[in-house]
């Protein structure tokens, strides 16, 4: 029988990672799948996150996705169910936070749901309905120049209201600082008056657990990661969860580690340049990649010779110029996709040569190595550093990965991840 506690819809990778990270922390053991699972759940998962691409699709399709994927988790048991969107609220006025809520509520028969993005460790705040990106509202943050999703309105309730037909209201930061009793009592008010959802201010982590205990009889929770820093405690309260101290503990995995990187971005490039003072690399060249230079092979049979000795590294990532350089011989597009092809097929050489502990730098880079592998779910570990956690693939031959995006990491990264892998 399953045990699945939570269910959760994410509209993106990196923010599912984000919020399956808040709940290995809080003691929730979690699998993120990429996109819609179609085997069943492994019995010792407390929680599942399902990472869509439904930010900026059409609000149809985006409908379409998270309702195949509240179905899977639904028949997986789940109890209750989260749709995770961006702390910055990222939508446009069709969508696609609206109709994904208002599809989302009408299949579970949820006559009630909060709203809430905030996440103040990273420095998101709602006061009065209004979203504060550092000391900025939202409209006058860089979110206003997003190409996607420009944020030009603060203001929550008049956004979400924008994005859908039914009511939405607000629960200020005076009832949220009264604790979650008052909380519920405002939610009850709100419900009672008609409205569908309510937007819920939270200036610190305090406000997020009071919310998270507010909600626990919700079956619907809509927010950022930061409101679900309370849900664990919910099921523990109600004995189905045991403690947070192996949540985030991952099998031993045997084999040879490696890193992969192909983020140009200046801590990326920091963390490769360290490494190359005292360790192994190979650097991969776009131009000549593109002339022809078969390099994967290269690489391939280098790492080959030198990998039982210690980990080695490969990578595109160059500085600023370099980069420039290629992308005007070649194009953006294309450069950035013979470098993603070139390092996936690296990737998927290093994984035949042994390689079981496999770090890899960028986000899309990341995307492009996980799809190679033909990795579907990741049980998601320990922090490496903040946002970036070991995971591990389930597959019949497991592999474990860190997936950092460009920014994240200590000058070190590297090699503090691989001296910490499963
Ligand atoms: P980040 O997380 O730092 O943004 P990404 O992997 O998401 O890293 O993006 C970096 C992009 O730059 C990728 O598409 C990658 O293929 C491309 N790239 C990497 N190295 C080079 C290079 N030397 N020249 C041109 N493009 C490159």
């Amino acid at each position: 029988m399953s045990q699945l506690l939570l269910g959760c819809i994410a509209d993106d990778f990196t923010g599912g990672t984000d919020l399956a990270n808040t709940l290995v922390r809080g003691g929730m053991r979690t699998l993120q799948v990429i996109g819609v699972p179609d085997g069943p759940v492994p019995d010792d998962i407390d929680a599942v996150v399902i990472a869509l691409k439904s930010r900026t699709i059409s609000p149809e399709a985006a409908v379409n996705d998270s309702l195949q994927a509240l179905q899977w988790l639904r028949a997986a048991g789940s109890q209750q169910f989260f749709f995770k969107y961006c702390s910055t609220f990222d939508s446009t006025p069709l969508g696609n936070i609206g109709p994904v809520a208002d599809a989302l509520a009408d299949a579970l028969g949820a006559s009630f749901a909060v709203a809430c993005p905030a996440f103040p460790e990273n420095k998101r705040t709602i006061f009065q309905g209004h979203l504060f990106v550092g000391d900025l509202l939202l409209s006058e943050s860089g979110m206003r120049h997003h190409p996607l999703t420009p944020m030009t309105d603060a203001n929550l309730v008049q956004v979400l209201q924008q994005q859908t037909p039914k009511p939405v209201g607000l629960v200020s930061h005076e009832v949220v600082n009264r604790g979650s009793e008052a909380i519920s009592a405002a939610f009850r008010d709100l419900e009672a008056q008609g409205y569908r959802y309510a937007v819920v201010d939270a200036l610190n982590d305090e406000h997020l657990y009071a919310i998270g205990q507010a909600v626990a009889g919700h079956s619907l929770v809509t927010g950022g990661s930061g409101v679900a820093l309370g849900l664990p405690d919910n099921f523990r309260r109600l004995e189905l969860l045991g403690d947070a101290r192996n949540a985030a503990a991952l099998p031993f995995v045997d084999g040879l580690g490696a890193v992969v990187s192909g983020s140009c971005s200046v801590a990326t490039n920091g963390q490769v340049e360290h490494w190359r003072k005292k360790r192994p690399s190979f650097a991969l060249d776009p131009i000549l990649l593109a002339n022809g230079r078969n390099q994967v092979r290269e690489a391939i049979a280098w790492a080959q010779d030198l990998i039982h000795a210690g980990p080695v590294l490969i990578h595109a990532s160059a500085e600023p110029d370099s980069v420039k350089q290629a992308q005007q011989k070649l194009g953006i597009e294309a450069a950035a996709q013979i470098v993603e092809a070139a390092l996936s097929a690296v990737a998927v050489g290093l994984y035949h040569m042994g390689v079981r502990k496999l770090v890899v730098a960028g986000g899309e880079t990341s995307g492009a190595v996980v799809k190679a592998l033909g990795i579907k779910a990741l049980r998601i570990g320990a922090m490496i550093d903040a946002g970036v956690p070991w995971t591990l693939a389930l597959r019949d031959d497991p592999v474990a990965l860190a997936l950092k995006s460009g920014n994240f990491g200590s000058v070190d990264f590297f090699e503090k991840a691989l001296a910490n892998a499963p």
